[in-house]
């Protein structure tokens, strides 16, 4: 099965939202069995709408579109398309009750102007809404298939979930296309490459895409148009035989975030984690306090960007600062003691470096980030040199912070046969 997809808002066009419902959905819908073979953006016009379901309907039969079912007057996705099927809006009691009770248990009355998201298309299935007020809609006739959700990504996800995925089934193909994702730091894209050259032949008919940003170099083997148990197992061989020949630079898959990986295996362990943060400015608590259940393992830190606060907050002695510089071997080295000491846990992470973009010299240019590493007692450093602008150092620093840990936990496994 084909089908089109239509993102209606005049804000995407603008550039001031992304459009995040057309990503998530082609992904959603190949894994289905459901082949994307165009997507277009309008803006919130009835005779845009109107034009482009028509075109995507003489092309393929089938379109599905987020946006503009809301109830303010720049919402017309329903009304274009139910007149193009010909299908006159009728009021319904029933989804009106229903918006009623919603509004009722936020403590709100719905207004006049909400009337008209209870108005469907005569003859159009409704896709019941139980994350918002715009239900989806579903119109068939001879001119073909429009599939309407609403645009609020989260209300777009759920139908598409339990309304029309499970709708569509019946029609798709047999064969599906299916990724999985490797996901690697501590190499450069080219590295990367060299490394797994020969992989690339051994896994086709998979393609193998190299996707890299401030997290690492992500490799995802997509298998195109083989049947789903097929696509699964060379999927799986493929990743293994990836894994083998990035080893240690491997450390999770799909979403995995590696903050939540250096967690598990803290938590594995019984240690707990702090941090010492100066150029990160707090970005590597932010990315540890974002994993669910975090706090069973990290204690806290400091942010200590003046070096008054690295001496009083972690003990690090002016004598080295002033011999030094912030941005050293040896006051890394002395932040991850301070904090490993000074809150008493296992394993602490230091950062100091140069964002820029002013601040850089010859021998301390921008992007130079130390990095120290305290696990029971021993510290490592590591110097990088991150490229990229301010935002871009920062989240490279907080990424290589916790993939130091990371490493040094494998390597105690490994040294330990655990
Ligand atoms: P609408 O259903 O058109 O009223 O959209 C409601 C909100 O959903 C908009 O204000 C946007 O923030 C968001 N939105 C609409 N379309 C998209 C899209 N294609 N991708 C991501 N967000 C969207
Ligand atoms: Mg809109």
């Amino acid at each position: 099965m084909q089908i089109e997809i239509l993102t209606v808002g005049t804000e995407l066009l603008l550039g001031y939202t992304l459009d995040t419902n057309g990503a998530e959905l082609g992904r959603a819908l190949a894994e289905a069995g459901v082949r994307v073979t165009r997507r277009v953006s309008v803006e919130d016009q009835a005779e845009a709408i109107s034009a482009a379901v028509r075109e995507a309907l003489s092309r393929t039969g089938a379109v599905l579109t987020t946006g503009g079912l809301g109830p303010t007057a720049d919402d017309v996705t329903k009304r274009a398309v139910a007149e193009l099927f010909g299908m006159p809006l009728e009021f319904r009691e029933e989804i009106w009750q229903g918006l009623v009770e919603r509004f009722r248990r936020f403590g709100r009355t719905p207004s006049e102007r909400n009337r008209g998201q209870a108005e469907v298309p005569r003859g159009a299935t409704v896709l019941p809404n139980r994350w918002g007020t715009a239900p989806g809609l579903w119109l068939e006739s001879e001119r073909g298939l429009a599939i309407l959700l609403p645009g609020v990504p989260g209300e777009m996800r759920a139908l598409l979930r339990h309304e029309v995925l499970p709708r569509l089934a019946s029609r798709a193909g047999r064969t599906v296309i299916r990724a999985r994702t490797l996901r690697t730091f501590g190499l450069l894209e080219s590295s990367v490459a060299d490394r797994v050259a020969e992989v690339e032949a051994e896994v086709a008919p998979l393609s193998l895409a190299y996707l890299p940003g401030v997290h690492g170099v992500d490799l995802r083997l997509v298998a195109w148009g083989l049947p789903p148990a097929e696509a699964e197992e060379r999927l799986a061989r493929g990743i293994e035989r990836l894994r083998r020949s990035l080893a240690d630079h491997a450390y999770g898959e799909d979403d995995t975030d590696l903050a939540a990986v250096v967690l598990d295996r803290l938590r594995a362990r019984g240690m707990r984690l702090a941090v010492a943060e100066s150029c990160t400015g707090g970005c590597l608590g932010e990315r540890i306090t974002a994993i669910p259940g975090s706090s069973e393992v990290f204690v806290g830190g400091v942010i200590a960007y003046d070096n008054a606060l690295k001496v009083s907050e972690l003990g690090v002695s002016e004598d080295l600062l002033r011999q030094h510089g912030a941005v050293s071997e040896p006051v890394a080295q002395a932040m991850a003691e301070g904090a490993g000491r000074r809150f008493g846990v296992g394993a602490a992470l230091a950062v100091t470096g140069i964002a820029g973009p002013s601040g850089g010299t010859p021998e301390k240019p921008v992007g130079l980030v130390y990095l120290g590493v305290w696990v029971n007692g021993d510290v490592t450093v590591a110097r990088s040199l991150f490229p990229g602008d301010r935002r871009e150092i920062r989240e490279r620093a907080a990424q290589a912070a916790l993939f130091q840990l990371f490493r040094r936990l494998e390597r105690q496994d490994s040294q330990t046969g655990g």
